[in-house]
């Protein structure tokens, strides 16, 4: 069961069919579909797998109530579609989870009622639960914490929520089990179009700093807010191409369940200067975000600003009974939006899917993908592989099980607890029995994680280093920043006793004070 990270001797000079660069929800989705149809398929991931935007989303599995304002009716049906399909693939990692408007004034009930009974009716068979109207004292009773004063009642309505980086290890997993050969901390560092239609890509192993070549009949550039780097790496003899992404960023504190400590998600559709927060139950603590400011630099770990966390300590202070100060933060995130700034200023677009995801391919046949959201990742995958084969990049292949069940995922909706609960075993489905065969399973390293479980992020979860672990494998980081920070020696004493030689504890105990905004 032991993965040696299989560096370089099986790549050097190998030749794929397809090679995806970038192993976030997009790329990670390409290798997926690529493999299940039998093309020969690498993927390259610079840092970790879901390093990226990947592991600092809102958690949701949603349709988008904001693109139903703005009237894209479409767009909301396709993502509504794609929700109910990843709640099947994996229900261990993706749930249903009821939201509640809290309203405060005598016209909200009816106004957003009505938007959210034609989100059902866009959902079809889909649909997840009935829009419901809420007494006040139901309202009370769904969202104890609340803001009672002037609370007229609430609309209760149904979306999804997911643990968005083990999510991403689970498709990784699933298209190694399909043939696809993935390495993450291996990053992309040039690109050549050879006259044979063979692209010549480089790499170099960020953990050793060996390097190797490998080649590709096509390249599909899922590299998030990052493409246009890429783009301009394999432009040489090309006037640069025009920038696609536009990155904006989003900002999420979170705090101890004692806020709010029911089962439901609150939603502020319009707070006093228009924006949207969430207040949303997950691992056992509460998500607080988020914000939409644009940024004109790609940091891979960006701050937030001063503005954008008083925003989010103010509203929430407004919604909730009780004040969320700044000392009650356990760990603020901060993820960058791959918006696409002008797709048709790419000069060589191919074809604009959707106002959500754009496919272009540059003169040197690199295929880029970017935009979209987590929730619509098979999607996206589909249009590129089919975008892919129209222009005779890849071979003509018929689709693969694109519904078979990712790997760990039980068959039927699990009676575990549910994603809102402290983590725990059920996160790894049917495969909990190989993280009990691990040494270790009754040593608690904190947060619910055992030192069993550190073992098998090695052995089977493609694990390199103590941030690979205690960010993504398990979201302590993301939870609780100075208790992940505790953890981390110990996490490190046994990943060198899985043969890691260096698990970068100093970065990793550096990277939490980037997570705790009183340390800043
Ligand atoms: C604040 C926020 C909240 C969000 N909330 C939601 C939500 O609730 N629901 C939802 O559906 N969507 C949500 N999204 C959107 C969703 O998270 C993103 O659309 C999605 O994660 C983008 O995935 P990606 O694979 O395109 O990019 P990324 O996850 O960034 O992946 C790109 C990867 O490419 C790698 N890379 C870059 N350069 C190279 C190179 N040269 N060689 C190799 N690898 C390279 C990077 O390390 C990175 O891991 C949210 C986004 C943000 C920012």
């Amino acid at each position: 069961m032991k993965l040696a990270r299989a560096w370089p001797t099986p790549c050097d000079g190998q030749a794929f069919d397809l090679l995806v660069v970038g192993g976030g929800a997009t790329g990670l989705g390409v290798a997926l579909e690529a493999a299940q149809r039998g093309l020969d398929v690498g993927l390259f991931e610079s840092h970790d797998f879901a390093s990226g935007t990947s592991s600092r989303s809102t958690k949701l599995l949603h349709g988008g109530v904001r693109y139903l304002a703005r009237g894209q009716l479409s767009l909301v049906r396709q993502a509504l579609t794609e929700r109910a399909a990843v709640l099947k693939l994996a229900p261990h990692l993706a749930q249903p989870l009821a939201f509640v408007m809290p309203a405060y004034s005598w016209w909200q009930k009816p106004f957003y009622g009505s938007g959210l009974m034609l989100y059902d009716l866009l959902a079809g068979r889909a649909g997840l639960g009935r829009t419901r109207w809420l007494s006040r004292a139901a309202t009370l009773q769904a969202l104890p914490g609340v803001q009672t004063q002037d609370l007229r009642g609430g609309v209760q309505y149904w979306d999804g929520q997911f643990d968005d980086a083990r999510l991403a290890i689970a498709l990784a997993r699933s298209a190694q089990a399909a043939g696809a050969q993935l390495l993450n901390h291996t990053e992309v560092t040039d690109l050549q179009h050879a006259s044979n239609g063979l692209s010549r890509v480089s790499l170099r192993d960020r953990l050793s700093g060996r390097e190797a070549v490998v080649h590709a009949r096509c390249v599909v550039n899922a590299s998030g807010v990052w493409v246009d780097k890429l783009r301009q790496r394999a432009g040489t003899g090309h006037p640069p191409p025009a920038q696609l992404v536009s990155p904006s960023q989003g900002v999420h504190l979170v705090v101890d369940r004692s806020f709010m400590p029911g089962e439901q998600a609150l939603l502020v559709p319009r707070t006093r200067d228009g924006r949207v927060l969430f207040v949303v139950p997950w691992l056992g603590k509460l998500i607080l975000g988020t914000t939409d400011t644009p940024r004109t630099d790609l940091p891979r770990e960006p701050l937030a600003l001063a503005e954008e966390r008083q925003f989010i300590l103010r509203e929430a202070s407004t919604v909730l009974a009780r004040e969320v100060r700044l000392s009650d933060v356990r760990s603020e995130w901060v993820g960058l939006r791959p918006l696409v700034a002008r797709p048709e200023a790419a000069g060589t677009a191919t074809r604009m899917l959707s106002r959500e995801h754009t496919i272009v391919q540059d003169a040197e046949g690199l295929v880029t993908v970017v935009g979209g959201k987590w929730t619509t990742y098979r999607a996206m995958a589909l249009d590129v592989i089919e975008h892919c084969m129209e222009k005779a990049l890849l071979p003509q292949r018929p689709a693969g099980p694109r519904d078979a069940p990712l790997l760990g995922a039980p068959a039927q909706a699990p009676r575990v607890p549910a994603l809102h609960s402290p983590p725990g075993l059920h996160l790894y489905g049917t495969l909990a029995h190989e993280v009990l065969a691990c040494p270790g399973e009754r040593r608690e390293l904190g947060l619910g994680l055992t030192e069993a479980m550190v073992r098998y992020a090695v052995r089977a979860e493609y694990a390199c280093t103590v941030e690979d672990v205690l960010a993504r494998r398990w979201r302590a980081l993301f939870l609780d920043a100075r208790e992940a920070r505790s953890m981390a020696p110990a996490v490190a004493e046994s990943l060198r006793q899985e043969d890691v030689h260096d698990p970068d504890l100093a970065g990793f105990t550096a990277l939490c004070g980037h997570y705790l905004p009183e340390e800043r």
